[in-house]
């Protein structure tokens, strides 16, 4: 699905350069669900940006689902990130002024898709994330974790290839970070294909495969045995439970 070799990426500030992606060789496969993990500053949101073709590298090789992502005119890139690509990030980053049900339908518009079918599917979307009841709200009648799920249903709308996320759980509490973290498990055992930037490692396990990035490299990239969010959520319970 993705085909990364020898990205490299640069920020320029002034006479001062940062190298922040170093020579970066990765690959996924349909279906993969994979963590990457790294201190601040290590370039995983670079990474995931670029990835998500919000950004460019400034040499390698990109190919998403058999395509090569490189010099693309802005419309061809629209498309693609239309079609192939769903982003959610720690912020959320819903409009405020529109409903939690036309936030989901937001990518269907650009999409071109008619109104009556935006609303059908967007409905949907927000039942798949358990928050049908709450289509007609604002983002600010809404929890964190809700907020979360919305943006999840948005990025699920147009049915991506592959769905991007960007510490998804790092502006929520611990109880609300398994239950979102349960959600992308079964978005991902529906076969969806998913990358996730974290710096928690409870997280990180969550997924069936890790990839470390440091100095601009990637220094591990391994399997591991993945936690169950409800499992873990189970435990966090009965720990805080005992605690009180
Ligand atoms: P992470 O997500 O792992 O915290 P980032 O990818 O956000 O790391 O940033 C990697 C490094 O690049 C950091 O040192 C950061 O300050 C720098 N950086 C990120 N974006 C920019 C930018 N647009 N311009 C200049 N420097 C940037
Ligand atoms: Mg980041």
């Amino acid at each position: 699905m993705i085909e990364i070799k020898d990205l490299n990426k640069s920020y320029h500030m002034g006479s001062n350069s940062l190298h922040v992606l170093k020579g970066i060789d990765f690959s996924v496969k349909e279906g993969e669900m994979v963590s990457i993990m790294g201190s601040s500053g290590s370039g995983k949101s670079t990474f995931l940006n670029i990835l998500g073709m919000l950004d460019e590298a400034d040499s390698g090789s990109y190919t998403l689902d058999g395509k090569p992502i490189k010099n693309l005119n802005e419309k061809v890139a629209a498309k693609y990130r239309n079609q192939f690509l769903g982003f959610i990030f720690q912020s959320f980053n819903l409009i405020n002024y529109k409903s939690a049900l036309d936030n989901v339908a937001m990518p269907l518009y650009y999409q071109g898709v008619k109104r009556a079918e935006r609303m059908e599917k967007a409905l949907h979307y927000l039942e798949k994330v358990g928050l049908a009841q709450w289509a007609t709200h604002l983002p600010n009648e809404l929890s964190g974790g809700q907020k979360q799920r919305v943006a999840i249903a948005r990025a699920l709308a147009s049915d991506p290839k592959v769905l991007l996320a960007d510490e998804p759980t790092g502006a929520l509490d611990t109880q609300t970070s398994y239950e979102v973290m349960e959600l992308i498990q079964n978005i991902n055992d529906e076969g969806k294909t998913i990358l996730l930037v974290t710096h928690e490692d409870d997280i990180a396990h969550m997924t069936k495969r890790i990839v470390n990035l440091k100095d601009g490299l990637i220094i591990d990239d391994s399997n591991v045995t993945q936690v169950r969010a409800s499992v873990a959520k189970n435990k966090h319970l009965q720990s805080k439970q005992t605690s009180n």
